[in-house]
């Protein structure tokens, strides 16, 4: 047992230098406890013995067979070495090429027979293995099985990281656990340590499924625990303000519309939570585009009102910026002092602000996360309001929950996922939803088109361009290939810019820009000075255009329906027919059935309900799920039966023990501080 070593830095393992910390450190692994829990993806299967005669170009193979040529061997310089020979399996024979390792080659004798691993090249019409793993036969276990292949950043091998883990295995470093023998024996789920051993050096498929069961439940299960705990904190222990005057008609006539009917039922919830003593912890959900601003400007409204301050934070610049032009309008009219506060407001301004914050001369501020920073320091803060929470993620609302004392608190969020989930991942919160859109939007017409059409694309762009409207289009960059992707989008960029319309302006925008240099080609696209921005997938949720009325995605079947339906979200945002063309090279049945939902669907909870049946629990490997939590291996989607039964479980011990005082929820309890310490601080210790 070596429990202790875990928090152990990965600077310190064998084989373990700088470069390699470093891409450690891209995949947020620093300690040993995170490479023991950094899972594998997916498996190869390395069990079946394949004919050399039914090899095929580019496979992957295990087979069994003789040296049946004398091996040549080629020294050119210092270093290196080439050797080959020829492999036979009474099927047929197979060249094997090995590079750089000459200490083999005194074990290469003819007739002697070999178990290998390797990849079937085509070199010039004739087939060849190149550097494969190669056992004596006699050995072939180690060679077979299934084989863990790990989500990897660029520069690292799959090899590398596998065997890196495995002898932390062989190191028998072991996790604690945190499930209870009833709780294991309730559910079915396997102990924590061989759960660790078959994820990472399975013995079967079927031991793949126990640990990913039990790994999953676990996951899930403590964040689960988290929320339920913060909950019962904030009922036992938070008293709200009190909000007397929650009449706010004096808004409403600024406005120039009528509110929605789903508008007015939802600001009714968080009206009934202001005037309580309770304190709110309410999540608005609600489609894209279905007007959650004003309904944030409405709560802050009544707070300032009754002589609180209140802050609105946005997770990026550009939004925070949007927020604020749009709410100065209405807040002007009403004697009521707006500031800005964001990562680009300078050193002079922002200590100004914030002395005004401090002195209550500042109403209602609007920012970034810089809001929720120690020195920002309110007079009386009486709301603070989260918009597109899910890009904070679960960790920083907790740390913005436990920072507000007795504040009201409410969340927004366009990331519309089913109820029954929704349930379960924000079980610490009430919940609204603004299922309705603003009158007179005319739906976005959807199509999915493929290759062919793409000249017919382009001139529809032009079309629309030549009306004087404006275009996303949108490229996928998915992390794990994310060099890769992102020359391919520069390439589109390049095409779109020189070859397709040197006529127009066309920008330029991803990840890898620095932040002012995002915002400038966002705010030309705004004035109208751009008029087709090509962008990965950075193009800020949220962000207001009205004046585009085109989302081109490009390869759509890369992306979630999620995140589609939120893409397609920016434009629509007018009296103007808007169009989304979702392009792919994918035609198979099951990618038409997926894209088809966008074309049929404008509502953001269908597509998620769908989404869900189509790809349903069967799906094995997780998807990353943008706007919902990140797991390790969780995933939402499709892990919701074990999420049900994980929610039963976090709700048992949360009735029987709420404080963990229990002997039998010691380590339970150490575990949940652990990962979850800065947000569960005042808990009882
Ligand atoms: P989201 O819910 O996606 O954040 P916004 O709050 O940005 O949506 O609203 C989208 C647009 O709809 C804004 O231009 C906003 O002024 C407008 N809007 C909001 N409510 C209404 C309404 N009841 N009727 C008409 N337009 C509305
Ligand atoms: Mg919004």
């Amino acid at each position: 047992m070596k429990s202790l070593i875990l928090d152990e830095n990965v600077q310190y393992l064998k084989g373990v230098g700088p470069t390699r910390v470093k891409h450690f450190e891209k995949l947020g692994i620093r300690t040993v406890y995170d490479l023991l829990t950094y899972f594998p993806r997916e498996y190869e299967d390395r069990n079946n013995i394949k004919k050399i005669q039914d090899f095929m170009a580019d496979e992957n193979v295990v087979f069994v067979g003789k040296i049946c040529t004398r091996p040549q061997i080629r020294r050119k310089g210092r270093g290196f070495s080439l050797t080959y020979f020829y492999v036979t399996d009474t099927t047929a024979r197979v060249q094997v090429t090995i590079f750089n390792q000459s200490y083999l080659n005194e074990k290469l004798e003819v007739d002697k027979e070999f178990a290998f691993y390797g990849k079937v090249e085509d070199n010039k019409g004739h087939f060849e293995i190149v550097n494969p793993v190669m056992v004596e036969v006699e050995k072939i276990d180690k060679i077979k099985g299934y084989y863990p292949i790990y989500p990897l950043t660029a520069g690292l091998k799959n090899g590398h990281i596998a065997k890196i883990i495995s002898e932390l295995l062989d190191k028998k470093y072991a996790l604690p656990e945190v499930l209870s023998n009833s709780i294991r024996q309730k559910y079915a789920l396997c102990e924590i340590n061989y759960a660790l051993e078959q994820i990472h050096r399975p013995n079967s498929i079927e031991s793949i499924g126990e640990a990913r069961k039990r790994l999953i439940f676990e996951e899930l299960f403590m964040l689960q625990l988290a929320l339920l705990t913060m909950r019962n904190q904030n009922f036992a222990t938070k008293k709200g303000i009190k909000f007397k005057d929650t009449n706010y008609d004096e808004f409403t006539k600024l406005l120039p519309f009528e509110l929605t009917g789903a508008q007015i039922r939802v600001i009714d919830e968080i009206m009934t939570d202001m005037s309580s003593d309770k304190s709110m912890n309410r999540l608005v959900q609600g489609d894209v585009g279905s007007g959650k601003t004003i309904v944030a400007a409405i709560a802050m409204y009544v707070a300032v009102k009754n002589g609180y301050q209140a802050s609105l934070m946005a997770p990026t610049t550009i939004l925070a910026a949007q927020h604020y032009e749009e709410l100065k309008k209405y807040f002007s009219k009403l004697n009521i002092t707006v500031e800005l506060l964001t990562g680009s407001t300078t050193k002079k301004n922002k200590d100004i602000i914030l002395e005004k914050l401090k002195n209550g001369e500042i109403d209602i501020l609007i920012g970034t996360n810089a809001l929720v920073s120690d020195n920002v320091e309110f007079k009386n803060a009486g709301l603070i309001i989260t918009d597109e929470q899910h890009r904070f993620g679960v960790k920083q609302r907790m740390k913005l929950n436990a920072k507000g004392e007795n504040t009201d608190v409410l969340v927004m969020t366009a990331t519309p996922i089913p109820r029954t989930l929704a349930l379960m991942v924000y079980s610490d919160l009430d919940m609204s939803i603004i299922d309705e859109l603003p009158k007179g939007r005319i739906p976005i017409k959807t199509y999915v088109v493929n290759e062919k059409l793409e000249e017919r694309v382009d001139n529809f762009i032009k079309k629309e361009i030549d009306k004087g409207r404006q275009a996303y289009i949108v490229c996928p960059l998915i992390e794990e290939n994310e060099e890769l992707d992102l020359t391919a989008a520069t390439n589109i960029y390049e095409k779109y810019k020189n070859e397709i319309f040197p006529e127009y302006e066309v920008g330029f925008l991803h990840g890898k820009m620095k932040k002012k240099e995002k915002e400038q080609v966002m705010q030309s696209f705004k004035d109208g000075k751009v008029q087709i921005i090509v962008s990965t997938t950075v193009i800020e949720v949220g962000v207001n255009v009205p004046n585009a009325t085109l989302m081109i995605i490009e390869d759509a079947d890369r992306f979630g329906l999620a995140t589609l339906h939120q893409l397609r979200g920016r434009v629509g945002r007018s009296t103007f027919e808007s169009f989304c063309v979702l392009k792919t090279k994918n035609m198979s049945q099951k990618c038409r059935e997926r894209l088809g939902i966008m074309v049929k669907s404008n509502n953001g909870f269908e597509i998620a309900e769908k989404d869900l049946e189509l790809r349903g629990p069967g799906d094995f490997f997780g998807i990353r799920q943008h706007g919902l939590p990140e797991f390790k291996l969780a995933n939402l989607l499709t892990d919701v039966k074990l999420l049900k039964l994980s929610n039963d479980a976090a709700k048992e011990i949360i009735m029987k023990d709420p404080e963990f005082k229990l002997p039998e929820n010691k380590v339970l309890k150490q575990e949940l501080f652990g990962r979850y310490n800065e947000q569960l601080l005042n808990i009882g210790t």
